[in-house]
C-alpha cells in the first residue's frame, strides 16, 4: 500500500538510472552533412531500383534473414553459421555485450572511441575499463595489454577508430586475442572500405575474434540500418540466442544482395573520398591546423577553445561538422567527415572563413 501522498512508480534498474543520456544531433541536417561519417551522396542506383521493386505483398511478411545472411557470408568468404546480420553494427554491439558481459566482468575500451560501446556497456552490470590513447591518438596497444586481467571479458576495438581515424595493426589484434583467450576481441570494421585492411579472414581461425561490418558508411545505407557480425561458430550460437530473429527488416534484406553485387559503386565512392581526404588534409595543413592522420572517411582537427563557435559558424554557412571536444583526449577537437572533392573544396573555403572570423584558432603548437 502506498502511503498517502506517495506516488507509486516502477523504477528502472540501478544501472539504467546511472546511464548518461545520449542525444546525437540528428535534427535539421539539410546541409552539407560532414557530421555523422555517412556517405554524403547516395547509395548505388541499383540498390535504389531494388527498393522500388519491393511489392506490397512482400511487406506483409515477417523478414526472412537466413538466405541473405548466407549470401553475405559467402561474399566474405565465410560460412553462413559464422555470420549474423544485424540492425546496424549498433545492434551487433548491443547483442554481443548482452551475450558476454556479466556482473563483475570488464570491458576494455581504448578511448577515445565510438560512443555506443559505453552506452550499451553501461546498461550491463559489467565494469568499463578505459585505456587512454596518447597525444598522438594511436591505438594504445601496450597499455591495453597491461590492462588485461582475469575479469577482462570483452575488448572492443573500432578499426579504424572514431574520432581519431587511427588503426590497429593485424599483429596488434592477434596479439591481444592470444593474450586474452578468455575474452572476446570485438573488431568493429565500420570504416573498413576506407582503410582497406581487415581481420575478417581470421574469423574462425582466431577462436575469440568477432568482426563487425556496416552498410551505413561506404555503401550509403545508414537509413536502412543494416550491418553484420562474424564470429566463431561455437560462440556465435550464444549470440543467436540473444538476437531477435526479426531485427533486420525486409526492406534492408531486399536491398542487401544488390548492395553487395554493385561493388563497383562502393569502389568508386571510396576512391572519390580518398582523393578528397588527401586534398582536404592539405587544406587543413595550409590553414595551420593540427590534425591526426586518418585511415577513414573523416578527420579529427584541433580547433582549440573556440570549438563550439567554430561548429556553429560552419553550420550557419551550411556545413555540418561534429564537436568531439568532450571525448577523452580530444579537448578542442572537431571531427569532419570527408565527402566528395567538390563538397570538401566548399568545406575548406567555409572553414578558412570561419577561422579568419573567429581569430586565434588552433591549439597550443
Ligand atoms: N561503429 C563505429 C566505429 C561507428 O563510427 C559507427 C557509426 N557512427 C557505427 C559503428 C554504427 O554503425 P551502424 O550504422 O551500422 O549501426
Amino acid at each position: 500500500m502506498a502511503e498517502s501522498g506517495t506516488i507509486l512508480q516502477p523504477a528502472p534498474r540501478a544501472r539504467v538510472l546511472a546511464m548518461k543520456e545520449y542525444h546525437p544531433p540528428l535534427g535539421n541536417r539539410d546541409a552539407v552533412r560532414l557530421d555523422f561519417n555517412e556517405n554524403t551522396l547516395a547509395c548505388s542506383p541499383k540498390v535504389h531500383e531494388a527498393l522500388g521493386r519491393i511489392s506490397a505483398d512482400a511487406l506483409t511478411r515477417y523478414p526472412e534473414r537466413a538466405p541473405v545472411e548466407a549470401l553475405a557470408a559467402a561474399y566474405l568468404g565465410l560460412g553462413a553459421e559464422q555470420v549474423v546480420l544485424t540492425n546496424g553494427v549498433d545492434e551487433a554491439i548491443h547483442v554481443l555485450f548482452e551475450t558476454f558481459l556479466d556482473a563483475d566482468d570488464e570491458l576494455l575500451l581504448p578511448v577515445p572511441t565510438y560512443t555506443m560501446y559505453e552506452v550499451y556497456a553501461s546498461a550491463t552490470n559489467a565494469r568499463i575499463v578505459r585505456v587512454q590513447a596518447g597525444d598522438d591518438l594511436q591505438f594504445p596497444s601496450e597499455r591495453l595489454i597491461a590492462a588485461i586481467g582475469t575479469k577482462t571479458k570483452v575488448i572492443a576495438i573500432a578499426n579504424p577508430n572514431s574520432p581519431s581515424g587511427s588503426a590497429a595493426t593485424r599483429d596488434q589484434i592477434v596479439a591481444l586475442a592470444r593474450l586474452a583467450p578468455h575474452a572476446v576481441i570485438f573488431v568493429d570494421e565500420a570504416y573498413y572500405h576506407f582503410h582497406g585492411e581487415t581481420v575478417i579472414d581470421l574469423v574462425g581461425r582466431v577462436p575469440n575474434l568477432f568482426v563487425a561490418r556496416t552498410f551505413s558508411k561506404a555503401y550509403g545505407l545508414a537509413g536502412l540500418r543494416i550491418g553484420l557480425m562474424a564470429g566463431p561458430i561455437d560462440l556465435m550460437r550464444w549470440v543467436r540466442r540473444v538476437i531477435s530473429p526479426y531485427s533486420v527488416n525486409s526492406v534492408a534484406l531486399a536491398c542487401l544482395p544488390m548492395a553487395l553485387e554493385d561493388s563497383a559503386y562502393v569502389d568508386s565512392y571510396v576512391a572519390e573520398v580518398l582523393a578528397a581526404r588527401a586534398e582536404f588534409e592539405s587544406a587543413l595543413d595550409s590553414a595551420g591546423l593540427r590534425r591526426w592522420p586518418s585511415r577513414a572517411n573523416f578527420v579529427l582537427v584541433e580547433i582549440g577553445p573556440k570549438h563550439a563557435e567554430f561548429v556553429e559558424r560552419m553550420r550557419a554557412a551550411g556545413v555540418l561538422v561534429r564537436d568531439r571536444s568532450s571525448d577523452p583526449g580530444c579537448d578542442g577537437c572537431v571531427r569532419i567527415t570527408i565527402g566528395t572533392r567538390e563538397q570538401m573544396r566548399h568545406a575548406a573555403a567555409v572553414l578558412r572563413d570561419a577561422i579568419v572570423q573567429l581569430g586565434d584558432v588552433g591549439g597550443p603548437r
